[in-house]
């Protein structure tokens, strides 16, 4: 049996959901439901992956009766014609980024479009030639560094600088990061952080660290793949060079789906830049002309090679929409209540066996909830699986919860607790 001080707090969880201006959300969404189909899971996952509208299955089947029914002709005549499909996520994905509208494209996946921008932006000297990342960047973002160095010849340990916390400590802290830019003064010609770090779910002062970046002449690009759709973003104010992201995490657009790209206008405008160009960057007036000389398209698209994937695109393009209409301050302000609310929860377990690892201060951390397990993590995390929860596990102990605000609950985040105080305290 339920004791009442239970069935009070669940009430309480409950009326906190009734008094949610944005709760009419979670019904535009497929909630998972556990194998015999009795209850909805706890999806606490949107951080690894977001769940699927119920508008985008119509949107790709458009697609697919456009094409049945117009061939080619439907680059002009589909619903949404394929010849711009991009252009139908420009706007809504520039508000999204805080960009201009010509500086964001939605293209390929988030590590090619980081190694597109590394061509551009990483383009080592004898003399400027580092690299800076967070010690517990994402391995792709390791790879693709480690691989850029490398592919110029040069030797990734010394070329890679990686940011490390202080010891005991998970965060980092921004005076030490500024510090080691300084430490390593001109020597470094890219900068490139997440915006919200995957495992601590750390958030970072953006405008201070492009800043300190731009000061020592390096170029400063962030990856927003746990940023986008997470946290408010102003790019274009913030002065960064470029910044990529994917759009299946908060941005519920479905495994692989195409990323984003922002490039500054001050880097747009500058047509001669080197890049890797293709024919979909060249300025579309003359892209039929078929002529061999490339002439770029001064926004963001001139970095786009190809032809856009419409399939791919439509789920990105109703995802968005979705993102417009509640706005990000208004999701920004329901997802600080429910990472308090989860917060608060856990900690009144009073549980020797976790840490939260997340920074505590709202600027310091988006939706994400960070829980290190100091036993047997694999135990734990198990264990909630079974229970119907689900989050994620990232080696070597630490428990991901992430309750997003267009479809979690505070109800959610209840349940989840109960669930876990009966595994750390059976
Ligand atoms: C999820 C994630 C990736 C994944 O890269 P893909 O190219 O989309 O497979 C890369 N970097 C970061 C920081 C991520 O969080």
């Amino acid at each position: 049996m339920p004791t009442p001080s239970v069935n009070a707090a669940e009430a309480a969880a409950l009326a906190l959901d009734q008094a949610d201006p944005l709760r009419a959300f979670r019904e535009q969404f497929h909630i998972p439901r556990t194998p015999d189909g009795s209850a909805e899971v706890v999806y606490l996952c949107g951080n690894s992956l977001g769940l699927m509208p119920r508008a985008t299955r119509d949107a790709v089947m458009q697609e697919l009766d456009d094409w049945a029914r117009l061939g080619v002709e439907g680059h002009f005549h589909a619903r949404h014609p394929w010849f711009p499909a991009h252009e139908f996520c420009r706007e809504t994905a520039a508000r999204l980024v805080g960009a201009r509208p010509h500086e964001v494209v939605m293209m390929n996946s988030l590590t090619v479009n980081l190694h597109l921008m590394m061509a551009t932006f990483y383009r080592p000297t004898p003399d400027r030639y580092r690299i800076v990342i967070e010690d517990a960047a994402f391995p792709s973002d390791s790879y693709a560094v480690w691989s850029q160095a490398h592919w110029h010849g040069l030797d990734p340990s010394d070329a890679v600088v990686r940011l490390k916390p202080r010891h005991g400590e998970h965060a980092l802290r921004t005076d030490d990061i500024l510090e080691t830019l300084e430490r390593h003064g001109e020597t470094i010609a890219l900068v490139m952080l997440s915006g919200v770090n995957y495992l601590t779910g750390q958030v970072f002062d953006f405008a201070k660290i492009t800043e300190a970046g731009h000061r020592l002449g390096a170029h400063v690009g962030w990856d927003l793949a746990h940023a986008a759709g997470n946290i408010p973003l102003s790019l274009h104010d913030w002065n960064a060079d470029f910044a990529c992201w994917c759009s299946y995490k908060y941005l519920n657009s479905g495994a692989g789906a195409v990323a984003g790209c922002f490039i500054h206008e001050r880097h747009t405008r500058n047509t001669d830049l080197p890049r890797f160009a293709g024919w979909w960057g060249n300025d579309p007036k003359t892209r039929f002309k078929m002529g061999p000389e490339f002439v770029p398209i001064p926004t963001a698209d001139a970095w786009s090679l190809s032809n856009p994937p419409v399939l791919a695109l439509s789920p990105v393009r109703v995802s968005l929409g979705i993102f417009d209409l509640a706005t990000m301050p208004a999701l920004r302000t329901k997802s600080l209540a429910l990472h308090a609310y989860l917060r608060t929860q856990v900690e009144s377990l009073r549980s020797p066996a976790i840490d939260l690892i997340t920074p505590r201060e709202d600027s310091a951390h988006g939706s994400q909830l960070s829980i290190a397990v100091k036993d047997r993590p694999r135990d734990l995390f198990n264990a909630l699986t079974q229970d119907h929860v689900m989050c994620d596990f990232r080696e070597p102990n630490v428990v991901r919860i992430a309750p997003v605000p267009l479809y979690n609950t505070f109800h959610d985040c209840w349940r989840f607790t109960e669930i876990l105080r009966k595994h750390l305290m059976p």
